[in-house]
């Protein structure tokens, strides 16, 4: 039969999937001896049992009750007792801390009749009915769904009608009348009376504590910290001890260590004369930890030499809440406690000097999300800021600028010199001129993974998407704030925090991340502009802990770049090759008309004239490229989408021509040809249509042109003695002969232009999986194929049958809401399906051909989930945008030191 109640002293800190953090860390401070009140864990077990049946295991009951006599015979009281009460809490505790997202009630068996009992036995008539007065109010409201306002109010009435100045002027009669009042609000609100039985008290607030699971914070929660819905809730019952029976009890909170600096000392806070839930509420002001040593010089070094142990114990910075009853300790909780980015880093390096920990260990102790924080400028906290309204942040970072609407408006304000936030109510590729000229980017609507996310991270962009407060009106030019009916309009100053989501009015001054200045230009660089100590230790700490992830990374982090200053950024950010140059982003601009004219050729020298012009060009392009990134590899890919990207708009072509002939205006040759080729390339589906390798096979002369203008571009840099290592990679490949035909096609022309120039060119060719087809046919294709690299976006898309333009603002938000996934495929791979063909698709393809290099070249070649993931499939390389470089750096080396236990992991066999 399955166990679902474990006494304290049953468990240890490794149980934390049965337990729970707080029950599993409550067993360990027991198993250290430390003075933990008595008491035993519902495991999650159980919660997961009464989530999926509504009603908790049958067995339940009468282990609960086995349990609950060893905690009444230690501490010889019984629950509830008339004449000594046993009191406890019950509070909830998830494998991850989820903090106030779930339920506590704490005095349990408290009733009409133990209140007496517990008055006589205390001498302390008040302590006693405000205990009671606190169970009512809590259970009420986390029990019984009650509106914490209806019993709230009620002491706000008393006080005020009395004048009082807070809780502890309440007196014993009082307390007894809010009892009275408090036991009618629940009668009312429930038809029922407030359950005298104790039992009864104590299995209903363990159901809540389980129900609090799925409350709407704790899933809002959950999905931002990627957190398994399906995990459920432990419930720990814990014997009551009592910070609030006078001036020698209190209660606090300690850290083991700053967990906003990392500096080692006395971090905490005491308050005396009260309960935790008071510090929480922030009712008093509580007193520094380091005064509690004049109060209770005795707890107070018996705290402090717990609190050296369970850090060495832990080894890692602790958070601990503690509780003094009449001058005797206790611990409540222990948990590794939360901490700011640069504290991670500070902490995880301190450890290793003070030799608790290794260096591996160092670098599992910090996260890429992290270091992303500490790469951003930074808003100066010290500066005075008002709050306009709060959205997603999408893209970290601190922007500052005056409102602008439209590209148009994003361009002409920056060629101005001024910095600018582009404002619109969502964006499309169509908007990328302004986000390139904006430092930053507002959006009313959209998520994490829309469109103005995405690519305002890819450029290094801050962005705060979906802040649905927003009225956004471009034609009037204003932005209204709906909650607060107030409207700014553009050129105001505004300000976005792309790490809070939160929107500022005016100017705040940025400061410059001496980070950022580390991963550009090394660590001396870095020191040089930290204004103090505690910046030089953060920079030196990210050094240590970034040159042992490239130590140890057994995948190599390569970037997408398409032209020389981004791969310039990239290699000065320690990229180790361009995983993915998009060919196509050189056809845009003045030179979109180059192509057009490709499209618009009628015969097949005119089709070579058009060609011909962009050769120069697109060599120009790759000599500066595979400069830049001299003796590394540089994948290109051939041209992938569709043409009529490189066309005019259908329907606005059609309205601009009807226009012109409105007004009497004759069409010209040109303008008829362009409008027959619009409507012959529409496509219903483009994303499915004529796009990557289709185009090469339609008009073969673009991989003439493309695999020339590489080979020319390498053979050129060659003679100047540079070591330039190009790769041709073919995109959207479905199967083995699209590839044979793309290949021998280029490989003709490197024997041509080796011969020209006489130099050898012998460059690989690969090509992309894109397509479910590609990865269930990989062994076929790794025969004819050199590499291959995973274009995780479109596999997604095609594995999925979603259309990541459409899809993400349409429905996803439905989908977290019902479950179907927590975080968007696109965002981070989908490891249970798309993963999978990625998996096969390596384990295949090497089979064939075990010199097949194979990397990923999707978002998800940055998101660190992922990298962790093709880690353990058994990818070489992940390739990511410049900016997310360093984060995918460190994020290697992290998934190879926790991977290196589990080689050739779970999710590895496809
Ligand atoms: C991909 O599909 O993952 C990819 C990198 O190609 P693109 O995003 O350019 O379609
Ligand atoms: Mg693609």
């Amino acid at each position: 039969m399955t166990k679902f109640v474990y006494d304290f002293s049953e468990g240890d800190k490794d149980m934390k999937d049965l337990l729970g953090g707080k029950g599993a860390n409550l067993a360990e401070m027991m198993n250290l001896g430390l003075p933990v009140p008595p008491g035993f864990t519902i495991t999650t077990d159980a919660c997961r049992a009464y989530l999926h049946n509504g009603v908790v295991p049958e067995s339940l009951a009468a282990e609960v009750t086995e349990h609950l006599a060893k905690v009444e015979a230690e501490m010889g009281k019984k629950l509830g007792d008339a004449n000594d009460p046993l009191l406890v809490s019950v509070r909830s505790g998830a494998k991850f801390s989820m903090p106030g997202m779930m339920d506590t009630v704490l005095n349990v068996g408290m009733n009409d009749e133990s209140v007496l009992g517990l008055a006589k036995v205390s001498g302390n008539e008040r302590f006693a009915w405000d205990s009671y007065r606190r169970l009512l109010q809590m259970f009420g409201k986390t029990v019984q769904d009650i509106d914490g306002d209806l019993f709230s109010s009620e002491i706000e009435k008393l006080q005020e009608n009395k004048g009082y100045k807070g809780d502890l002027d309440m007196t014993v009669d009082d307390l007894k009348e809010l009892v009275s009042i408090f036991k009618a609000i629940i009668k009312e609100q429930t038809g029922a009376d407030f359950p005298q039985d104790p039992r009864q008290q104590l299995d209903m607030a363990t159901d809540a504590v389980f129900r609090s699971w799925n409350s709407e914070r704790a899933k809002i929660y959950r999905r931002r910290e990627r957190i398994p819905d399906d995990l459920g809730t432990a419930v720990n019952v814990c014997t009551m001890v009592f910070g609030n029976l006078g001036e020698a009890s209190g209660t606090g909170v300690c850290f083991t260590r700053d967990p906003s600096t990392g500096h080692s000392g006395v971090y905490g806070d005491y308050l005396q004369n009260a309960q935790g839930e008071d510090v929480v509420a922030g009712i008093r002001n509580t007193l520094p930890l380091s005064e509690l040593e004049k109060l209770d010089k005795k707890s107070y070094d018996e705290l402090r030499a717990i609190m050296e142990q369970l850090e060495k114990h832990y080894r890692d910075l602790c958070d601990i809440e503690y509780t003094i009853q009449e001058g005797k300790l206790w611990m409540l909780q222990v948990r590794v406690g939360k901490r700011t980015p640069a504290a991670a880093f500070r902490v995880a390096t301190q450890l290793v000097d003070e030799g608790m920990i290794n260096e591996d260990e160092a670098v599992t102790r910090v996260t890429g999300a992290q270091l992303t924080s500490l790469m951003f400028p930074q808003f100066d906290t010290k500066a005075e800021k008002t709050v306009l309204t709060v959205g997603t942040p999408a893209s970290p970072g601190a922007a500052t600028g005056e409102i602008v609407m439209n590209n148009d408006q994003a361009e002409e304000r920056a060629a101005a010199g001024a910095s600018v936030i582009l404002v619109r109510t969502e964006t499309n590729p169509d908007d990328l001129r302004g986000m390139v000229a904006a430092s930053g980017v507002l959006t009313a609507r959209g998520g994490k993974t829309s469109h103005a996310a995405v690519v305002a991270r890819g450029m290094g962009r801050t962005a705060v998407v979906g802040a649905e407060d927003l009225l956004i009106d471009e034609a009037a030019g204003t932005v209204t704030i709906k909650s607060l009916g107030k409207t700014l309009n553009a050129g105001d100053i505004i300000a976005i925090d792309g790490t809070t989501g939160q929107v500022f009015e005016g100017e705040v001054p940025v400061v410059d991340s001496p980070v950022m200045t580390y991963v550009a230009k090394g660590l001396d660089a870095a020191l040089e502009v930290s204004p103090d100590e505690d910046t030089k230790e953060l920079v030196t700490a990210v050094d240590k802990i970034l040159r042992r992830a490239d130590e140890k990374a057994r995948l190599e982090v390569r970037a997408n770049a398409d032209n020389p200053e981004d791969s310039e950024r990239a290699r000065a950010f320690g990229a180790q090759g361009i995983g993915l140059t998009r060919t196509e982003h050189m056809f845009l601009g003045d030179r979109r008309q180059l192509i057009e004219n490709v499209i618009l050729s009628e015969t097949e020298e005119e089709q070579k004239a058009a060609l011909d012009a962009l050769l120069p060009l697109q060599k120009g392009d790759f000599v500066g490229i595979f400069g830049a990134m001299d003796g590394l590899p540089v994948t290109v890919r051939l041209i992938d989408p569709p043409l009529h990207e490189f066309l005019p708009d259908l329907t606005e072509l059609s309205v601009e021509l009807a226009v012109k002939q409105a007004k009497g205006e004759e069409l010209t040759e040109h303008d008829k040809k362009v409008l027959a080729a619009v409507k012959s390339q529409h496509e219903q589906n483009p994303m499915l249509g004529l796009r990557g390798v289709r185009l090469s096979l339609v008009i073969p002369g673009f991989v003439d042109l493309q695999v020339r203008a590489i080979a020319e571009a390498a053979a050129e840099l060659i003679k100047q003695g540079k070591d330039p290592k190009p790769e041709i990679m073919v995109p959207l490949i479905g199967s083995v002969r699209e590839l044979q035909i793309v290949k021998d096609q280029a490989k003709g022309i490197l024997a041509q232009v080796s011969e020209e120039t006489g130099v050898e060119l012998d460059l690989p060719v690969g090509n992309m999986i894109e397509l479910p087809r590609a990865a269930l046919t990989a062994g076929e294709i790794a025969t004819e194929s050199q590499f291959f690299s995973f274009g995780t976006n479109d596999l997604t898309q095609t594995t999925w049958g979603f259309s990541r333009d459409d899809v993400e603002a349409a429905f996803f938000q439905n989908y977290f809401g019902h479950g179907v996934f927590n975080v968007s495929p696109f965002e981070s791979i989908d490891q249970d399906g798309v993963g999978q063909l990625v998996a096969m698709g390596v384990k295949n393809g090497k089979a064939a051909n075990p010199d097949l290099h194979c990397g990923v070249c999707g978002e998800h070649g940055g998101d660190p989930a992922s990298i962790h993931f093709f880690d353990a499939v058994g990818l070489d390389y992940v390739s990511c945008s410049p900016f997310r470089v360093p984060v995918a750096r460190l994020e290697a080396g992290r998934a190879a030191i926790s991977n290196e236990s589990t080689v050739g992991g779970v999710s590895a066999s496809a």
